[in-house]
This record gives C-alpha cells, sequence and structure tokens, in this order.
C-alpha cells in the first residue's frame, strides 16, 4: 500500500498522535490525505438520468446501409465496433428506485475508427415538449418543490395540463411501457431526426430504434411499487447479473428512413419530437445488432464519468433541424464540462479508440499528455495536424425570417396519442387510465378538468376512463371545450 504520490505505508491502522490518548499531529499525512480524497468523492450528480448501470458490448452491421451513409462503421456486412451503454431513470436522484414509473434513459456509445458516435436515447420514441425553451421549466416540474422539498404531483399535472404537445409520452408513461421489467425488456429510440449522407453527399432523415431482442416486458405498477421498496436496484442487478451468466442481452437496431423530399410535404412535421413516423409510411429496416457482454469493473470510472452526447456523430452522419436536437447539442456538452471538467473527453471511457489530433490543449485535469511539444496553433509549418476537406459537412438549406414561432400554432396534439390509446388491449386501456387515475387523485379540480379535456380529444374514451374512475360526472362537450 502507498500514499497517492506512492509513499509506502507503513500503517493504515491508526493514527498519528502525541501519546495514546491524543492529540492527532498535523503531519500525519496520511489521515489528511484519506480524508481529504473522502469529502471529495463525490462529482456533481446529473441534473437529470442521475441513477443509471449500463454494460460493455458490441455493435455489429448486419445489412449494407452504404446507400444511405458514408460512415466507415457501415461500409461492410460483418463490420464490428466496441460500445459501452448506460441507461437510466430520468426524474429521480442517485440513489432512486429503478422501477420508478419513468422514462428510461437508453445511451450508446459506440467508439468507432472515424471517432465516436454516441446515441443519447430514451426508451420512448417521443418527448414531453417540443420546443427547448420548455425544457427547463418541464424537468422543474417533475423535481423537488423549493418549499417542501416534497415531489408533486399537482405542478406535474400543472405543467402537462398546460402543455398539450406533452400528451403523447404522458400517454406511453402512464401505460406499461412507463414501468419497464428492468433495461433488457424495453426498446430504446433516438427519438430525434438525425440524418445519414452517402459518399455522394446524399442526405435523408433516419429515426432509429433499437428493438430488444429479449421481448418486451414491463412491472404492474402495483409490482414496480413493491420493488421500490424491496430491490431499488433492480434493473441494475438484473442487467449485470444476466451478463455474469452469459446472458447476454441483445437489441435489434432499425432505421426509418425518410428522404428530404418526403420530409418537406410529410402530414406532420418530421423534426418534431412529440410526433412519431407511423410505421405505415416509413417501416423499419435493420441494419445491425447491440449485444452487451460485459460487466464494468468500476461503476465510477465507467459508468459514472461516462459522458453521452447527441453532438458526437461521425463523417456519413448528420443533424437535423429538429430544436429540441439542437439545443441539446450544446447542452449535453456543456453539462458535462460542469459534472467532469473541460477535459472529459479524455476520461478512459469517452476517449475515442481511434487518433484524437486536436489543437486544444491545457485545462483543468488534464492528465494525458497534453499534445506534448507539438505545435498548438494551426496553421503551422511544423507537421502538425490539418484539415481534410474530405470531411466537409454536406450543405443542407435554411429559410426563414428569425422570429419566436409558436410551436403550438398548426400541431395536431391528439392524433397520435389517440393513435396509441386505440392500439392498447381493452385490459391495457384500463391499466393506463386506472395510473393515471391514481396519480391525479387529489389535486385542484381545475386542473384536472383541463387535463381531461385533452384525454377526451385524443379519444373520448380516454377522457371518459379516467374522469369516471376520479368521479367527474362532466360532459362530454364540455371537457372539449375547456381550452
Ligand atoms: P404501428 O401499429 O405500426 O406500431 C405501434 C407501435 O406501438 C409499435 O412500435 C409498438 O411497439 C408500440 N407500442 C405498443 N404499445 C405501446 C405502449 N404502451 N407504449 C408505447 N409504444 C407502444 O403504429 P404506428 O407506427 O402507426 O404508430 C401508432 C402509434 O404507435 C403512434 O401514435 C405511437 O404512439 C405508437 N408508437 C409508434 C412508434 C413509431 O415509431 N411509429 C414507436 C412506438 C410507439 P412494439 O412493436 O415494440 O411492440
Amino acid at each position: 500500500m502507498t500514499s497517492t504520490s506512492g509513499r509506502p505505508v507503513g500503517d493504515n491502522q491508526n493514527s498519528l498522535t502525541a501519546g495514546a490518548r491524543g492529540p492527532v499531529l498535523m503531519e500525519d499525512y496520511l489521515l489528511f490525505e484519506k480524508m481529504a480524497a473522502f469529502n471529495r468523492e463525490r462529482i456533481p450528480e446529473r441534473v437529470v438520468h442521475a441513477k443509471g448501470s449500463g454494460a460493455h458490448g458490441t455493435f455489429t452491421v448486419t445489412q449494407d446501409i452504404t446507400k444511405y451513409t458514408s460512415a466507415k462503421l457501415f461500409s461492410k456486412v460483418g463490420n464490428t465496433c466496441d460500445l459501452i451503454t448506460r441507461f437510466s431513470t430520468v426524474a429521480g436522484e442517485k440513489g432512486s428506485a429503478d422501477t420508478a414509473r419513468d422514462p428510461r434513459g437508453f445511451s450508446v456509445k459506440f467508439y468507432t475508427e472515424e471517432g465516436n458516435w454516441d446515441m443519447t436515447g430514451n426508451n420512448t420514441p417521443v418527448f414531453f415538449v417540443r420546443d427547448p425553451l420548455k425544457f427547463g421549466d418541464f424537468i422543474h416540474s417533475q423535481k423537488r418543490l423549493p418549499g417542501t422539498n416534497l415531489r408533486s404531483p399537482v405542478v406535474m399535472w400543472d405543467f402537462w395540463s398546460l402543455s398539450p404537445e406533452s400528451l403523447h409520452q404522458v400517454t406511453i408513461l402512464f401505460s406499461d411501457r412507463g414501468t419497464p421489467d428492468g433495461f433488457r425488456h424495453m426498446n430504446g429510440y433516438s427519438s430525434h431526426t438525425f440524418s445519414l449522407v452517402n459518399a455522394n453527399h446524399e442526405r435523408v432523415y433516419v429515426k432509429w430504434h433499437f428493438k430488444t431482442m429479449q421481448g418486451i416486458k414491463n412491472l404492474m405498477t402495483a409490482k414496480a411499487d413493491e420493488l421500490a421498496g424491496a430491490d431499488p436496484d433492480y434493473a441494475a442487478r438484473d442487467l449485470t447479473t444476466a451478463i455474469d451468466h452469459n446472458e447476454f442481452p441483445k437489441w435489434s437496431v432499425n432505421i426509418q428512413v425518410m428522404t428530404e423530399a418526403e420530409a418537406a410535404t410529410y402530414k406532420v412535421n418530421p423534426f418534431d419530437l412529440t410526433k412519431v413516423w407511423n410505421h405505415s409510411d416509413h417501416p423499419l429496416h435493420e441494419v445491425g445488432v447491440m449485444e452487451l457482454n460485459r460487466n464494468t469493473k468500476n461503476y465510477f470510472n465507467e459508468i459514472e464519468q461516462a459522458a453521452y452526447s447527441p453532438v458526437n456523430i461521425v463523417p456519413g452522419m448528420g443533424f437535423s433541424p429538429d430544436k429540441m436536437l439542437q439545443a441539446r447539442l450544446v447542452s449535453y456538452p456543456d453539462a458535462h464540462r460542469y459534472r467532469l471538467g473541460t477535459n472529459y473527453e479524455f476520461l478512459p471511457v469517452n476517449r475515442p479508440k481511434c487518433p484524437v489530433n486536436t489543437y486544444n490543449r491545457d485545462g483543468f485535469m488534464r492528465f494525458d499528455d497534453n499534445g506534448g511539444d507539438a505545435p498548438n496553433y494551426e496553421p503551422n509549418s511544423m507537421g502538425g495536424a490539418t484539415e481534410d476537406k474530405r470531411y466537409l459537412e454536406t450543405p443542407s438549406t435554411v429559410a426563414g425570417d428569425s422570429g419566436r414561432y409558436n410551436h403550438r400554432e398548426g400541431n395536431d396534439d391528439y392524433k397520435q396519442p389517440g393513435d396509441l390509446f386505440r392500439l392498447l388491449t381493452p385490459d391495457h386501456q384500463k391499466r393506463l387510465v386506472t395510473n393515471i387515475a391514481n396519480h391525479m387523485r387529489g389535486i385542484p379540480e381545475h386542473i384536472i378538468k383541463l387535463q381531461l379535456s385533452h384525454f377526451t380529444k385524443a379519444d373520448p374514451a380516454y377522457g371518459r376512463g379516467v374522469a369516471e374512475l376520479l368521479g367527474m360526472a362532466v360532459a362530454e362537450e364540455e371537457l372539449v371545450g375547456a381550452r
């Protein structure tokens, strides 16, 4: 055993004192080093997705999509790359229960030969808000009240009822999929629209779908509630135990594809994060398989310090005009710089497995060779790394007057949640409205009425189902006209 400076330790049991009864001497380097390190063990937890776990794995390309992308990863069927995943709940703190009714984060870092490609997705294809200006407000409504430090269904439903674009995600949240049975039995979705670009610089828009090959399995509400007390780490335990037993979970990785011409005329805004692309319009195409096959050795090193960001794409990929995506491209690296420090991408779990030739230097905790004595400016005539025009972004056309456009105008927030309600079995519909009514019981009537109007606009049976359970005998016309 040594100190952190490498000095051999002679006694790790007894403090250095003046006499057997003390006091402790200031020169007990070991005592003060240990206490100082202990005081600094915690880094800020993620403001969302604080509770998570994950594993290492492999991605294998199964279908040729070179007509869509020039990414080297997809250049040949059979190509593989290493990856690491992190699954999480969203609203709870780092010690909260894995089985909470909450969306699940579904993040994957693919270590490709052209840099890291991160999928920073969820287990749901849509989200609660479509304008990033509302993101912080939404999360505040899910977190603890400033006064009592309690979480409050009143503020959750207050925000949701005043934000009808949330209805699609709220419906998924209170359906059986709101409490997945661990992480192995749920799908992952990019949710956002991204793009792929081929060798001829032609772009298509894509949505990514990771379909569980273990089958969808959800926990009934009573079981999820019971496990929250009996085994709050249920999902983490399930994942790591399965991998320990060589039961490697797999997901088939699929894309939905939309051409730029189709995007211009699609029936909904294809860049609206509260909407899906119907499978009948844009079917799934399998492109690969993801397998998780190695547990982490050190949670802090490999999971807590892992930093995923949708801005991490590779050549042959691109973004989309989705406003939420555009904001996340900036806010995720910003959050990581705050949480982990400016050099977070040099941490082993985040460091690409391909060469990194950047002119960025210095900063807190730069722990690699910091570029050695190579030039730290560009252009230079010293043989430093240079740009390569082959990797220019494919141009996209952007037009329009600047302005704060009303994101609700011309949007139907009810059709797709209604479609989802109608595809659930009667039993599942019953559980959905029961979960909702139990959560809403006791909140102010004006909030309930407004929210009931949203359910009713999605489907009259949806509104009626919740209203009946809440003992609200409200005429349908009144509900539909409530806004
Ligand atoms: P389809 O009939 O082609 O597909 C229905 C989809 O719903 C399937 O992907 C199914 O997932 C999923 N699903 C089933 N139960 C639930 C649930 N409780 N919560 C969330 N998703 C569920 O439908 P469309 O593509 O025409 O879309 C109809 C509705 O289905 C949409 O309005 C949307 O709410 C929902 N949906 C659509 C998705 C899409 O990308 N098009 C993705 C997910 C949901 P699975 O096959 O894994 O069982």
